[in-house]
């Protein structure tokens, strides 16, 4: 067994580091595609019209992970025996000095893009009408990078230390700037669907509740995806993926989450998916 007090060992537990940091972002993103499977299609569905052999051989994968990670949890030594090389806590203050630099990366980047963004082009509106009103499609300004690619935020080296898991800007089809939507790519209807709802998010909220309300939940769910305004954002989006559903609008669904507390993130036992899996209801006690 390796020894953090032996220098050679020190290189071989960064090197495993490393190789366990790798498979865990390849886990994530497992998680995140299996995420927006089970937002889509019921379990019966899925059982009985998909593909058996996928089935078969997907099970099968996941049990074996399941099985592999909880014999290495079940090996976890207990705190007083780690040596300190998890991340560090985060504090509250920590935690407000996010929010204010992710709130004035937002309005810096919402000025940049601005400048070179064009309004959206009219077919684009017509089709966006069934869901958003027209005065929130007439303001948004929309910018293609064409295969250029967004940077990270210059905050973000500090903050993985942190947060290891925040996403890389490059990976993600559009970023949303208040009302600026920047795609990396080309225009695409379904991610410029799913940006307006956070163009919706930060006009109902304001950018500061809104920053507030990622980085929390950031913090608290540890997973881009499962942050209430992600998670809201790719519930609506599967509802509008699926052929001929009814239109809706995006600022009354955004409302009632507001209403009902819904993007604030509260953690109850055995329930990781808790809050889009069903309402945040007071539990009374007999
Ligand atoms: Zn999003």
């Amino acid at each position: 067994m390796y020894s953090w007090n032996k220098t050679e060992d020190r290189v071989a537990i960064i090197q495993m580091n490393a190789a366990l940091r790798h498979a865990q972002l390849e886990l994530l993103s497992a998680h995140c595609v299996t995420h927006q499977l089970r937002m889509r299609f019921s379990l019966e569905d899925l059982a009985r019209h998909g593909q058996r052999d996928v089935l078969r051989k997907s099970v099968e994968t996941a049990q074996f992970l399941s099985e592999y990670y909880s014999s290495i949890q079940d090996n976890i030594p207990g705190e007083e025996e780690t040596i300190s090389m998890s991340a560090p806590d985060l504090s509250e203050d920590h935690v407000r000095e996010g929010i204010d630099r992710l709130t004035s990366w937002l309005r810096q980047q919402r000025e940049h893009y601005f400048v070179s963004g064009v309004p959206l082009p009219e077919q684009h509106k017509a089709l966006m009408g069934r869901y958003f009103s027209r005065s929130l499609l007439d303001q948004v300004r929309v910018v293609e990078l064409d295969g250029q690619r967004l940077p990270n935020p210059p905050f973000y080296e500090e903050a993985k230390t942190f947060l290891a898991n925040l996403p890389d800007l490059t990976h993600m089809a559009s970023l949303t700037f208040l009302d600026v939507v920047v795609f990396n790519e080309k225009l695409a209807e379904r991610s410029l669907f799913h940006s307006l709802v956070h163009v919706v998010q930060v006009q109902v909220l304001g950018v500061e509740r809104y920053a507030e309300l990622f980085v929390r939940g950031f913090v608290n769910t540890k997973l881009h995806f499962t942050v209430p305004l992600e998670a809201h954002a790719f519930s609506l989006e599967s509802k509008f993926v699926v052929p001929g559903h009814e239109s809706f609008s995006v600022e009354d669904q955004v409302r009632l989450w507001v209403q009902q507390g819904r993007y604030e993130w509260k953690r109850e036992p055995g329930s990781v998916l808790h809050n889009f899996s069903k309402n945040s209801q007071a539990e009374h006690e007999m």
